[in-house]
């Protein structure tokens, strides 16, 4: 009797198969390779039967050419950072996959001229902050404040509150981004309290601008107060207004979230923004206000370092044009209906034998905005140990582990994916 082993393909017969060259066309040569040579290692080590070796090459290989892979955030928390942000709605989607190719992104199909490029995503973006007489974007709202910081402080000072020398997250700090450009932070006020008389002694010829930051991932409760920026911009110098989020009008879901058409209404030159956090849309930086600061950003030489992509300016021009993105239904789900499609998910889990139960949980915006703001939710509870196994899967699901359970918070899951939720939890059953 032969050794099973010395039956295994060669390389060039696997890749024969119909099913793999037609994955080779699709994600490439080298991917299908790798699987292939897996699932040989795997027939000679006995863990892959050998007749079944292209099969489970098959089923190994990823669905894209990409190695970044589709998650069901069950977190809880809207705008998760590590999950991407903002996922982007269905319009937007189909935005960048049609501006993925060639495209009149800077050209003018009438006169067959080079165009202003992104003028979709700008002409959305200023119809949608009437306040604004101009706007600009850039790839995210730190190359905002690093634009700002450039062109209207260098060799100046930029004059801003203690209480708002903020981190946002793995190390990035705001201060430290601004001091980069060559701009001098010129602090006033206190951790906890700072006036418009704190401001106002500090201004002078070196002043480049007055810079309010919203603190967007933390609170500062008790004994404070902070400066408005209508009373700033009564100072006399440009204030700009760094407000996170990027809410462009106010949202009664989040009355304490600054938005950018009543900074703009109050009297800031500039308002700066994230694209990825409630605004709902892709990764990018949106500058709105003054015509004549805009268009001194817009022609300093770094604002060429800091340009947008033809597939941020789509998925931006729809998030802002199209329906009401996945981040501000989430926001908006009521309660009832989330605790409803726990019920029934922990129901049907608890029918296959499942530990499920519905719960009542809080989900939060996340570090895009609104600290402290508690969304009453629902969630199907699980045993702890779901949580890795849940992980592991496809689509993996990234749940919250919580007073020893894993919880599947259903605010940030579409009702859509409902199904495939289920289905996940159903596989990572022991
Ligand atoms: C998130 C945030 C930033 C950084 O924005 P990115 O778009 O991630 O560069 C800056 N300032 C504030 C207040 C923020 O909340």
């Amino acid at each position: 009797m032969t050794d099973p082993r010395r039956r295994i393909p060669r390389t060039d017969v696997l890749l024969a198969d119909p099913r793999l060259a037609d994955a080779a066309r699709r994600i490439g040569t080298p991917l299908v390779k790798a699987a292939v040579t897996a699932a040989q290692a795997g027939a000679r080590a006995g863990e892959v039967d050998v007749e079944r070796i292209a099969d489970h090459a098959l089923a190994a290989l990823p669905a894209t050419a990409s190695g970044l892979r589709p998650v069901l955030n069950a977190t809880g928390v809207l705008v998760h950072t590590n999950l991407g942000r903002a996922p982007l709605s269905a319009a937007a989607l189909d935005a960048v996959h049609a501006a993925g190719g060639t495209t009149d992104v800077e050209f003018d199909l009438d006169t067959g001229r080079r165009a202003r490029r992104g003028r979709g995503a700008l002409g959305a973006l200023a119809e949608a902050v009437p306040d604004a007489q101009a706007v600009h974007v850039v790839n995210n709202n730190a190359a905002a404040l690093l634009l700002c910081a450039t062109a209207l402080a260098g060799g100046k000072e930029i004059v801003l509150s203690r209480g708002e020398l903020v981190e946002i997250g793995d190390g990035f700090r705001l201060p430290e981004l601004l001091a980069a450009t060559g701009a001098r932070l010129r602090e006033v006020g206190t951790t906890n309290r700072t006036t418009v008389a704190d401001y106002a002694a500090a201004l002078g010829q070196d002043t480049g601008f007055v810079l309010k930051v919203h603190p967007s991932n933390f609170l500062v409760t008790g004994f404070t107060s902070g400066a408005e920026v209508a009373d700033l911009a009564a100072l006399g110098v440009p204030v700009v207004a760094d407000i996170g989020s990027g809410l462009l009008a106010p949202d009664p879901v989040l009355p304490a979230e600054p938005d950018a058409a009543t900074l703009l209404r109050a009297g800031a030159a500039l308002v700066t923004a994230s694209g990825d956090k409630l605004l709902g849309g892709p990764q990018a930086g949106l500058l709105l206000g003054r015509r004549d600061l805009v268009e001194a950003l817009r022609r300093h030489p770094v604002a060429r370092a800091l340009r947008v992509d033809k597939l941020t300016l789509a998925a931006l021009e729809a998030t802002l044009r199209g329906p009401a993105p996945p981040v501000r239904a989430a926001l908006r789900a009521e309660p009832t209906g989330l605790r409803d499609r726990a019920a029934r998910l922990a129901g049907e889990l608890a029918d296959r034998g499942v530990d499920a139960r519905a719960v009542d949980s809080v989900a939060v915006v996340g570090g895009g905005g609104a600290p402290g703001v508690e969304l009453p939710s629902a969630a199907v509870s699980l045993p702890a140990g779901y949580a890795s196994r849940l992980r592991a899967g496809d689509p993996p699901v990234v749940g919250r582990v919580e007073r020893d359970r894993c919880l599947l918070d259903l605010r940030t899951v579409e009702p859509a994916e409902d199904g495939r939720l289920r289905d996940a939890v159903l596989v990572a059953t022991p």
